[in-house]
């Protein structure tokens, strides 16, 4: 396949991506996802759904084997997400994030893995043992690892700190593909 031609396949996942809800979404190459071992010290030490959900650590991958994982990916789509209700933001963003998954696996791109945002939203409450919708896990980037902040700020998104409770936060979730 030519560059461009497989420049158009990424850009209609982007297409995509848009048309089931994001707001944005851009093409990246792989390499420029920002990983650091800082950022799962954070989930640790302040965030609450430290060990509340397979999603996150300590279950998921460290950002040691996630960065080995990476390297196995050329591309990703970096997806800018604002949901319209904020009380069920992470449902919204790890269902976005799957289906746009599913919709590249039936275009051909048979690697595609998707990683949303926060904790898994499917059960009230995680047995932390044995997935019962294991169709649905997929690992918070930033129990992976992912510097978010860094990674979007490369991708040319303008990103701040929310300083106060009226602000309005985006989310972000990332679509490994070849
Ligand atoms: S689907 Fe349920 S059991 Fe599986 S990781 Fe999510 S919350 Fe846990």
């Amino acid at each position: 396949m030519s560059e461009c031609e497989e420049g158009e396949r990424l850009a209609e996942l982007c297409r995509v991506a848009v048309s089931l809800g994001a707001e944005d979404a851009r093409v990246i190459e792989a390499k420029e996802v920002v990983v650091g071992n800082w950022v799962r010290l954070k989930c640790q030490y302040g965030c609450d759904g430290y060990g509340r959900s397979l999603a996150c650590p300590p279950f998921s991958p460290t950002p040691e084997e996630f960065s080995r994982v990476l390297g196995e990916y050329r591309h990703a789509i970096l997806v800018r997400i604002e949901p319209p209700d904020l009380s069920e933001f992470s449902l919204f963003c790890h269902d976005l994030m799957l289906r746009l998954e599913r919709e590249a696996f039936l275009r051909g791109h048979y690697k595609a893995f998707a990683l949303a945002t926060d904790g898994c939203p499917y059960c009230e409450e995680c047995n932390l043992e044995s997935c019962i919708h294991p169709e649905k896990l997929r690992p918070s980037m930033e129990g992976c690892g992912i510097d978010v902040f860094a990674t979007a700020a490369k991708a040319g998104y303008k990103i701040g700190v929310c300083k106060g409770r009226d602000a309005k936060p985006s989310f972000y979730g990332l679509l490994l593909v070849e």
